[in-house]
C-alpha cells in the first residue's frame, strides 16, 4: 500500500522518531506548527479516526498513555494539545491516522 505512515513505520521512510513499540510510532512532524510539533500513529494502517473499529481500543487508549509520557520527556508541564484531523472537511492531508501533539507555546482556539 502506498501509504507513507506505513512507510515511516516499516522505516522505509526515514524520521526524526521519539517513541517506538510494538503497536505504535512517533516521530517529528516534517512541517512543525509548534516548538513541539509530534506524530503518533498506530503501525498499523487505520485511515482516519471513523475507520477506528473494536479491534482497535487498546492500541487507540495506548496512544494516549504514550502521549502524556511524551508530553513530560519533552517537557510540556505547561500543557499541549492533541489533534486529530478527520476527513476532507477537517483537512487530513495523510490517510493513515496519526495525532498530532503539540505543544511549547500558547495556543489558540479552534484553530492555530
Ligand atoms: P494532517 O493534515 O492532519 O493529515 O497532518 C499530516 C501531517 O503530516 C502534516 O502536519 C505534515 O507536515 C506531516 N507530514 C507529512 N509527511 C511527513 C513526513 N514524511 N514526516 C513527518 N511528517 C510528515
Ligand atoms: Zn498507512
Amino acid at each position: 500500500m502506498d501509504c507513507i505512515f506505513c512507510k515511516i513505520a516499516s522505516k522505509e521512510i526515514p524520521s526524526e522518531k521519539v517513541y517506538e513499540d510494538n503497536q505504535i510510532v512517533a516521530f517529528n512532524d516534517l512541517d512543525p506548527q509548534a516548538p513541539v510539533h509530534v506524530l503518533i500513529i498506530p503501525k498499523k494502517h487505520i485511515q482516519s479516526a471513523d475507520q477506528i473499529t473494536d479491534d482497535d481500543k487498546e492500541v487507540i487508549g495506548k496512544i494516549f498513555v504514550v502521549a502524556s509520557k511524551i508530553a513530560k520527556e519533552l517537557g510540556l508541564e505547561n500543557g499541549y494539545r492533541i489533534v486529530n484531523n478527520c476527513g476532507e472537511d477537517s483537512g487530513q492531508t495523510v490517510q493513515h491516522l496519526h495525532f498530532h501533539l503539540m505543544g511549547g507555546r500558547k495556543m489558540h482556539w479552534p484553530a492555530g
